[in-house]
């Protein structure tokens, strides 16, 4: 393990990006948002992304120079056709774009299709969150060899999709932030499970031919096995809605619809934004939500060493270690990133 302080691993990574053609402005967004996925404690959204995105790049999958337009009729419902381009740049864009929709209406509805890897989700929730808009987002993944299982079923027939909801933050509490994949484990934390040579919970993989394995490497070796989904049938059916919502819904295309192509990880995401102020019961909603923080962490923790959080609480405690000791990275992570700077002569030094 190397502990890389944040600072110079995000101009390393920006000078990367623009390596690879993008903007000075683009690149440092993408380098922004996968080094603050590093400090958030979610390394499998960090920096051990950058060599995948420069073969996607090399691949024509990824344009690093894409401009992606906001669809706008005037309404609430807004849409944003990605063009294959940076995620984050796209992503952050049409939450822009809903967030102001959002404070002129109340609510808005961002239709995104076709980006490529948009990345962390809580990132645009603490975006709106942060001019005090709540958020809830759907999201599937395709153009990428599915890789969860559906409930009851032995091979893999969609994605991590993610699903992502955020409180804003008042006097009494930080905003509040719930964004897991719906599989048990997001597969970049199964890539850095292998990286570490580490095996996985029982429980949370099969392999190709339906057996449960705690072997990451199953995801990584034809025929593949497969992620399970969070929550048994529950999970699985919150996933397939996140299908349905994000790729139908969007006109971005669900696993079913969209062809694999190697390297690449198609995003389409369907985002809704809401002003809390021009909620008709606004007046009492800050009490009523610093209420519920206060009376679920007041429950006496089952083990003393582990009180009850918040969702968004972990990520917070991970920025504050992280920015003092700096952001651990392994040494398979760490030399794929040295190779990948090497080649367009961008140095990464710990
Ligand atoms: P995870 O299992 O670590 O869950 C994270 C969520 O659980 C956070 O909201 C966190 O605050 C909350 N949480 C964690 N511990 C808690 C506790 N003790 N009490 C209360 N809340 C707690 O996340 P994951 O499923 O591994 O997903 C990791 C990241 O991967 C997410 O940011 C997700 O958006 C991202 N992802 C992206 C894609 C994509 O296609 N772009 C696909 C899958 C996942």
């Amino acid at each position: 393990m190397k502990l890389v302080q944040h600072q110079p691993l995000r101009i390393a990574a920006a000078r990367l990006l623009e390596a690879t053609g993008a903007s000075p402005e683009d690149a440092r967004i993408v380098a922004d948002h996968l080094v603050d996925s590093n400090l958030s404690g979610h390394d499998s959204h960090g920096v051990g992304m950058l060599p995948h995105y420069v073969r996607a790049i090399a691949a024509g999958l990824l344009d690093p120079k894409a401009q992606a337009a906001v669809e706008d009729a005037g309404g609430a419902i807004l849409s944003v056709d990605g063009q294959n381009g940076f995620g984050q740049v796209v992503a952050r864009r049409g939450t822009a774009a809903g967030m102001a929709r959002a404070k002129a209406t109340g609510i808005a509805l961002v239709a995104l299709r076709g980006a490529f890897h948009i990345g962390r989700i809580g990132t645009y929730a603490e975006q709106a969150a942060a001019e005090g808009i709540a958020s809830i987002h759907f999201v599937n993944v395709v153009g990428h060899a599915p890789m969860v299982a559906p409930f009851r079923g032995s091979d893999a027939r969609f994605a991590t999709n993610p699903f992502c909801v955020a409180v804003p933050a008042a006097a009494d509490h930080p905003a509040v932030v719930l964004d897991f994949a719906t599989s048990l484990v997001a597969l970049g934390k199964v890539r850095v499970a292998l990286n570490k040579g580490e095996a996985l919970p029982e429980g949370t993989l099969i392999d190709s031919t339906g057996q449960g394995t705690t072997d990451p490497a199953v995801m990584y070796t034809e025929p593949r096995g497969a992620i399970l989904p969070f929550g048994l049938h529950k999970g699985y059916g919150m996933a397939f809605l996140c299908e349905l919502l994000a790729g139908a819904f969007t006109g971005g295309g669900t696993v079913s619809t969209v062809p694999f192509e190697k390297d690449r990880i198609t995003n389409n995401m369907l985002s809704i934004f809401i002003d809390p102020a021009q909620l008709p019961g606004a007046g009492g909603l800050e009490a009523q939500v610093a209420a519920a923080i206060e009376h679920v962490k007041a429950s006496p923790p089952a083990d003393p060493d582990l009180p009850v959080l918040v969702a968004g609480e972990p990520e917070l405690a991970h920025r504050t270690q992280r920015r003092a000791v700096g952001i651990p990275i392994d040494a398979t992570t760490w030399d794929q990133l040295v190779e990948s700077g090497h080649a367009v002569g961008v140095v990464f030094a710990p």
